[in-house]
């Protein structure tokens, strides 16, 4: 049996009835990457430890190289942090292993989570499984990408401008960026503190509710954590959208997007109306600001966060200090020089241009007041619509290379997954189609704060109702 195929809910059943042992999944999850790993490059390293077999969820995980996981080495792919080796388990890689979690490797992303295909790594690149020419997408490119080839069961990514959703896109997988604050961020190395949030990337919706299950929660050392139950996600897997109102942003279907993703999207807002959804047609009148807004807000909280990366606390240092003149101060240039990756320098340097003063005003202070505009404008539409639909990405995957050396470009293949964290509700990203070349399409639902459950229904109704998630890659 390919066990490294099925769903986690599927290995669980298996687990149950006595077919399969969850020793079994694991080395059939190992056999499998053995395989494909060398063509993917997924992980940028194993795990060492042997699971214990013991607690509810024995699923084998990848884990995004952002999230510290004790005695492994966790470096968000920089060659800043190279040698980091964490002393303590993020929040929910604690709720991973207390559930019974075997972590299996460590996975690609971008450097500091900067990017959207995974082509920033200081480890090179991971590989799209549907089309290896392709970026995986990114910055959690290697979660996705271990998830779509098989070489994981599920994976954890974290989301700060549309990390989970644009890969699980490309990839033709479900991922869900949580509300901010549902999900404890103690122990995942911070990009940009007030848009950060770490979530689920699946093969389907039931497993993206399971693995919600097992992360979501209060967390007293992540100070912007939510205090407040956490429902069964599973109840919300209903087959039934009757009456359900969708609101369709008129903004999200204008020029620029690709003509197969609108034709995929079309059909799948014509299936949810036949199930009996209501579709609004909405306005978003300030999110064509959004990219722009993000690009200040995200680069200003990365140049501070990033700013603790001096040679001298963590990772790499370039040279003794010394006790020459200035010696300190050539220790911390030198190693940020060598240290940090050509975007990882572009964003600490907009940052701090846009915090300096003479320019925070323009620039920071502007951006935040456009954020609360964005911000307002999606509670407008939430007065009278459950869910927003959108595509999550204007394309399908990319070439690898093709847009590494135009910024712009790259930036603005986020243009629909933004706006979500600048607001801090919560988005998932399910299959809805291929292109003519074999590429996945993906279909993005917004939703009110800390309503998870809508977009996990509705989601369900779809997915229950079309076959995409069931394709797998031909490695
Ligand atoms: N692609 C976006 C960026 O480059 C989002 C990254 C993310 O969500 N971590 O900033």
């Amino acid at each position: 049996m390919n066990l490294h195929s099925l769903t986690a809910h599927a290995l669980m059943d298996l687990y149950k009835s006595g077919k399969a042992s969850p020793k079994e999944a694991y080395e059939d999850v190992l056999n499998r990457i053995k395989a494909v790993e060398p063509k993917v490059k997924a992980y940028v390293r194993l795990v060492s430890q042997q699971p214990d077999y013991s607690g509810e969820f024995q699923i084998p995980i990848a884990v995004k190289d952002i999230l510290c996981v004790k005695g492994e080495e966790i470096t968000c792919a920089s060659h800043i942090l190279k040698g980091f080796h964490p002393p303590y388990d993020a929040g929910i890689i604690e709720k991973i292993k207390k559930s019974g979690g075997t972590i299996l490797g460590i996975a690609n992303m971008d450097e500091f989570a900067f990017g959207s295909s995974c082509e920033s790594s200081c480890y090179g690149p991971s590989y799209n499984p549907w089309d290896l020419a392709c970026v995986p997408g990114g910055s959690s490119g290697g979660s996705a990408a271990a998830v779509a080839a098989l070489e994981a069961t599920w994976a954890l990514g974290s989301d700060t401008g549309g990390s989970i959703r644009q890969p699980a896109s490309f990839c033709g997988i479900v991922g869900l960026k949580p509300t901010y604050g549902r999900v404890s961020r103690y122990g995942l190395i911070a990009f940009a503190s007030s848009l950060d949030q770490v979530g689920p990337l699946t093969r389907d919706v039931r497993d993206c509710a399971l693995l919600m299950n097992i992360i979501s929660g209060y967390d007293e050392r992540d100070s912007t954590s939510v205090n407040r139950p956490v429902p069964d996600y599973t109840k919300a897997l209903v087959n039934d959208v009757k009456g359900l109102k969708i609101g369709i942003p008129k903004e999200a279907f204008a020029d620029g997007l690709d003509a197969e993703v609108r034709r995929s999207l079309e059909n799948a807002v014509d299936l949810l109306k036949k199930l009996g959804g209501v579709v609004h047609e909405v306005s978003l009148p300030h999110t064509p600001y959004a990219v722009a807004t993000y690009y200040i807000v995200a680069t200003a909280e990365a140049s501070s966060n990033l700013a603790r990366f001096d040679g001298v606390r963590y990772g790499l240092r370039a040279r003794p200090a010394g006790l020459r003149k200035n010696a300190l101060v050539d220790m911390y240039e030198e190693t940020r020089a060598k240290g940090f990756g050509d975007e990882a320098k572009r964003r600490i340097m907009l940052g701090t241009y846009v915090l300096s003063s003479g320019y925070y005003d323009a620039y920071y202070l502007r951006a935040q007041k456009v954020r609360t505009l964005i911000k307002n404008d999606l509670d407008e539409v939430f007065k009278k619509c459950d869910v927003i639909l959108t595509p999550t990405c204007p394309t399908v995957a990319f070439k690898v290379g093709e847009k590494i050396s135009d910024p712009l470009s790259m930036y603005l293949s986020d243009i629909y997954t933004i706006p979500a964290n600048l607001a801090g509700i919560p988005s998932i990203s399910i299959p809805c189609g291929f292109s003519k070349s074999g590429l996945p399409i993906g279909l993005q639902l917004m939703g009110k704060a800390f309503d998870e459950e809508m977009l996990l229904r509705i989601s369900y109704t779809y997915e229950q109702n079309t076959q995409w998630h069931l394709k797998k890659p031909n490695l």
